[in-house]
């Protein structure tokens, strides 16, 4: 756990506009500090003003989606070299509103976290239950389902020692709906994400990998569910908007 640097990531979603942008920005990074790793995650058309504000500030930026094709007759997408134009690190996929409004499986996920991976960048892949599956008892199921092909397609990276993949534990029933799993609950499911990893992958894998808890993490439910043994920061959505509830919940990460 200690080998294990807390990540705070905001996914902005389909929010910003320059001036908001630059304002929610400067408010929150005199909150950075080399004891937290921050990024945020903005709408394509803002990655060259958020890369220029973010220059030097010791806080990762990118995308929310990439393509897993490198180029070629794709409209709408696009693809990891592009993203590395404006300096990008890290990109979020699988998100559960790509996987919701834009019928991603789970190979498509996976085939994007391996163009990512090839590419450098450190794909956030995101899995998660709908409440409906909690309540059938199919958490378990639900997650490996998600999982597992990521961890198939990306394991060629441990060998070559280019595995640098983070996983962002989202339930979908909490996010934005201002239910948050319990700090409880997420532990579970985080262990469990941790085991699979273990079994497929070994042991340093599993302890090096960062596993994000995201729904509803705000200022104040922060510090308890960041405190759970498993659980190494959050990603964030509504409360990554708003340069108060971003700073507070990167202090709870200290
Ligand atoms: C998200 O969309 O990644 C998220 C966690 O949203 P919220 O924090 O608003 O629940």
């Amino acid at each position: 756990k200690q080998t294990r640097k807390k990540l705070v990531a905001g996914n902005w979603k389909m929010n910003g506009s320059f001036d908001s942008n630059e304002a929610l920005i400067l408010g929150f990074l005199p909150e950075v500090d080399d004891l937290v790793d921050v990024s945020v995650f903005c709408p394509f058309p803002y990655l060259a003003q958020v890369a220029k504000l973010l220059q030097e500030q010791g806080v990762a930026h990118g995308a929310q989606d990439v393509s897993s094709k490198a180029s070629g007759a794709y409209t709408g997408e696009v693809s990891v070299d592009m993203l590395k134009e404006f300096e990008v690190t890290q990109v979020l996929v699988g998100h559960s509103e790509r996987r919701q409004y834009h019928a991603e499986t789970s190979v498509a996920v996976a085939e994007k976290a391996v163009a990512a991976l090839a590419a450098g960048i450190t794909p956030i892949v995101c899995v998660g239950e709908t409440l409906a599956e909690r309540e059938a008892g199919q958490v378990e199921a639900v997650i490996a389902s998600q999982l597992d092909p990521v961890v198939e397609h990306c394991a060629k990276f441990v060998e070559n020692g280019a595995w640098n993949l983070v996983i962002a534990y989202e339930p979908v029933w909490a996010i934005g709906t201002g239910v948050t799993a319990s700090p409880d609950q997420a532990q579970e499911v985080h262990a469990m994400i941790r085991n699979r990893l273990q079994a497929m992958l070994g042991t340093e894998v599993a302890q090096s990998t960062r596993i994000l808890y995201g729904g509803s993490v705000k200022p104040g439910n922060a510090s308890e569910i960041f405190s759970k043994v498993d659980i190494d920061g959050g990603l964030i959505g509504g409360a990554a908007l708003s340069s108060d509830d971003f700073s507070g919940i990167i202090r709870a990460a200290r």
